[in-house]
């Protein structure tokens, strides 16, 4: 994350925001001079990646079902630091949950009917419904666990 520093106007040496004087040649700093932001270049550089991972989230609502979200997940976790652009955290996480919740709810739906109709003609739904359950607890499981994730 970035700091809040300052610079000194004699040496330009780099102090912390709250300093009164330059930790190099002692300096005391101006009082109503603002501390600026600390940008670190990983952070604020981008490889055009975040900006794909959240549109691609957005489109996986119209246009592209189900591949939308997916290409939003694998360009959101390519990008150099997806867990610290704000792009990319919204685009992983909709692409996520895009995939969790439909696939959870039409799972549980299969499994209904299946279970319902337990004929040989459903049983399909029933199988399918299993494994969409069962595959959007393993999602939510690997989103939990990329939240947790400390930044790199
Ligand atoms: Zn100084």
């Amino acid at each position: 994350m970035s700091k809040s520093v300052k610079y000194c106007e004699s040496c330009s040496g780099k102090n912390k925001a709250s300093a009164k004087f330059c930790d190099d040649c002692g300096k005391a700093f101006d009082k109503s001079k603002k501390a600026v932001q600390d940008k670190s270049p990983s952070t604020e550089k981008g490889s055009g990646l975040e900006v794909i991972s959240l549109i691609t989230s957005i489109f996986g609502f119209t246009c592209l079902p189900g591949i939308g979200f997916i290409i939003a997940i694998v360009t959101g976790l390519m990008s150099p630091n997806p867990k610290e652009n704000k792009y990319t955290k919204a685009g992983i996480t909709i692409g996520s949950f895009g995939l969790i919740i439909p696939s959870f709810i039409l799972g549980f739906l299969g499994i209904i009917f299946g279970a319902l109709e337990a004929t040989d003609d459903l049983i399909w739904m029933l199988i399918l419904g299993i494994i969409a359950v069962i595959g959007s607890g393993v999602g939510l499981f690997f989103f939990i666990k990329w939240m947790k994730k400390p930044a790199e």
